[in-house]
């Protein structure tokens, strides 16, 4: 087993006084949430009230609700070009992806009260973005029912939106038009910073607030170097010492917190994941659901201030961070990671607040149950597993091509400000081409799809007719890894995975078979090789041999008539540029509201 020793010695740090924290300040918090009207209309007071605030409709949730950005700009400057330019760090916290865990709905609210009304000191070149409820059409859908267990609010919203569907799996497949909205915000602000709130169940443990930052070794080394080295201590440290000691999200590697924890992989579907793909510092708060909720809000304002106060004091090597990474990103880099897994032979240690497992019978199921017990507090070192290898990786082409059919790819590569360029005539192209050879496909439905995983390839050359109006994608893009990530179809998130190209899976010419037998005939005839690899087939496999609908189809793959087409994965390597005078570049500039 090895150690990974700077993580180690961050937590034993920051940890050693853990355990005299427990009575936490808490001041005017209501234990009560507000509906997202009166949200709403708070933001907007506070807009009407300040110069230095605005709330800006960007677009809808799936209900038919407008999705708002509030922004605070100290400066009173609002024009996104500008503040990039002068250098100020943007983070953008985004509330209610689950209105049933409204803790950063609530302390976002009141921490920009208090920063406006001065209660809070505005901070110096930073600008705070905050989406006030992400769900809308969750947060109408409220219940005393929902949230089973969790310690308050009493009324809470549904965790799906109008469409049922979970926001937190939604960010690269964009079927809801909150996700569609998300990624305008997303991309227009291009936060330095990121912070998803959120309230976790599971295990019981002592702690108030965990924390999920993006996967180390996911990020790019350039962030993720300024995030373990600078970011993190400074978060957990201050977090300590305003009375709310946090711990890396409780993922359990056994069956309680005693046995080991492990980090957290967020593909690019959950929130952080997607924020990774394009080099930011990306957080996603959970607070505890059996602590109060005026004690998980408290926590939640605490961070997201502490996060405020992170931006002033290391934004300057953030956004270098960033730079360095988008331009490494962009020109560099020719690998590109597209699988991840968890390599076990690493281990460190995490100095943890839990509180005792016991197993005890259950009177309904007459089985084992595991519960935690509150009156048993320890506190000792748990094994903590946080690093993954890359199992998949692959080289990034010149540039893809991808024809105007597939137009809900198109959209959602528009909507991530894609750079992207349009033939101007119709061509054929010399380009490497994808067989979708194997798959797996997921039997129950997931968030509206039956996920493909498991794909293997098989590669091809091949003599391609594209048409005008069709897309090409240059791999020089500080969003390669959005490119790369969603084109290539073996990633997880890819947009193969979720679907979007499930037309190619199916074989659409086909034969009668008593016409077919002339033709099989004549094609065997003709083809001494194949004929005698069928009989061999036919002689050795007693499936094939009783299905004469097997046999013909056999011969059918193998011959001319088989469409070129099928399973062939419809965006194209190009392994070279093509002359800028065939070309037609397209605007994905998303202007400022
Ligand atoms: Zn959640």
């Amino acid at each position: 087993m090895k150690t990974t020793p700077l993580l180690l010695s961050v937590f034993l740090c920051f940890f050693a006084s853990l355990s005299k924290s427990q009575s936490h300040s808490i001041n005017s918090v209501k234990s009560e949430s507000v509906s997202y009207p009166e949200v709403i209309a708070q933001y907007q007071e506070l807009t009407n009230k300040y110069a230095s605030a605005q709330l800006i409709e960007y677009g809808f949730a799936d209900g038919g609700k407008p999705i708002h950005l509030f922004v605070i700009s100290p400066d009173k400057i609002f024009n996104i070009d500008s503040l990039k330019k002068i250098g100020y760090t943007i983070l953008l916290i985004n509330n209610g992806i689950h209105p049933g865990e409204p803790d950063g709905i609530m302390a976002s609210l009141r921490l920009s009260q208090d920063l406006l009304a001065g209660k809070e000191i505005l901070p110096k070149k930073v600008i705070v973005c905050i989406i006030p409820i992400y769900n809308i059409d969750g947060a109408l859908e409220t219940s005393l029912f929902f949230r089973s267990g969790q310690n308050g609010p009493d009324v809470v919203g549904f965790r799906g939106n109008a469409r049922h569907l979970d926001l937190n799996r939604d960010f690269i497949k964009c079927d809801s038009e909150n996700a569609k909205t998300f990624t305008k915000i997303y991309r227009a602000w291009d936060p330095d910073v990121f912070i998803d709130t959120h309230v976790s169940d599971g295990a019981d443990y002592q702690y108030v607030m965990t924390l999920i930052d993006s996967q180390k070794d996911k990020l790019h080394p350039t962030v993720s170097k300024v995030m373990q080295e600078k970011v993190l201590p400074y978060l957990y440290k201050e977090m300590e010492k305003c009375g709310f000691p946090m711990i890396p999200y409780v993922n359990v590697w056994g069956e309680s917190p005693e046995n080991g924890m492990t980090g957290f992989l967020e593909s690019p579907r959950f929130a952080s994941g997607y924020s990774a793909l394009y080099n930011a510092f990306p957080f996603v708060t959970e607070t505890h659901m059996l602590k109060p909720f005026a004690q998980r809000t408290e926590s939640t304002y605490q961070f997201l201030k502490i996060s405020i106060r992170l931006c002033e004091a290391h934004g300057t090597e953030m956004r270098a961070a960033r730079k360095k990474a988008n331009a490494m990103t962009a020109n560099e880099q020719k690998d590109f990671p597209l699988q991840w897994k968890l390599d076990s032979s690493y281990v460190d240690s995490l100095y943890f607040l839990g509180y005792k497992s016991i197993v005890k019978k259950s009177e309904v199921t007459q089985r084992d149950i595991l519960s935690f017990d509150q009156q048993q507090p320890y506190a000792k070192n748990v094994a903590y597993y946080n690093t993954y290898k890359s199992v998949l990786n692959v080289q990034k082409p010149t540039a893809y091509l991808i024809p105007q059919a597939w137009h809900e790819v198109i959209e959602r590569l528009q909507l991530n400000q894609i750079e992207m360029q349009q033939l101007k005539r119709d061509t054929t192209l010399k380009v490497a081409v994808y067989y979708i050879k194997n798959y797996n496909t997921g039997k129950t439905a997931y968030e509206g799809h039956y996920l493909h995983n498991q794909v293997s390839l098989k590669n091809d050359t091949q003599l391609i007719q594209f048409f005008k109006g069709d897309y090409l994608i240059y791999c020089n893009q500080s969003s390669n890894r959005y490119i790369v990530e969603t084109l290539e179809p073996q990633a997880v998130d890819a947009f193969f995975a979720w679907n979007f190209f499930d037309g190619i899976l199916q074989q659409k010419e086909w034969f009668s078979d008593y016409l077919w037998d002339d033709v099989a005939q004549e094609i065997l005839k003709e083809n001494p090789t194949l004929k005698a690899e069928f009989e061999n087939k036919r002689a050795n496999d007693s499936t094939f041999s009783s299905s004469s609908w097997a046999m013909y189809s056999w011969i059918f793959e193998r011959s001319k008539w088989y469409e070129p087409s099928h399973l062939r994965y419809p965006v194209y390597r190009l392994d070279r540029k093509i002359p800028d005078s065939i070309l037609i570049p397209v605007s994905n500039k998303i202007s400022n509201h």
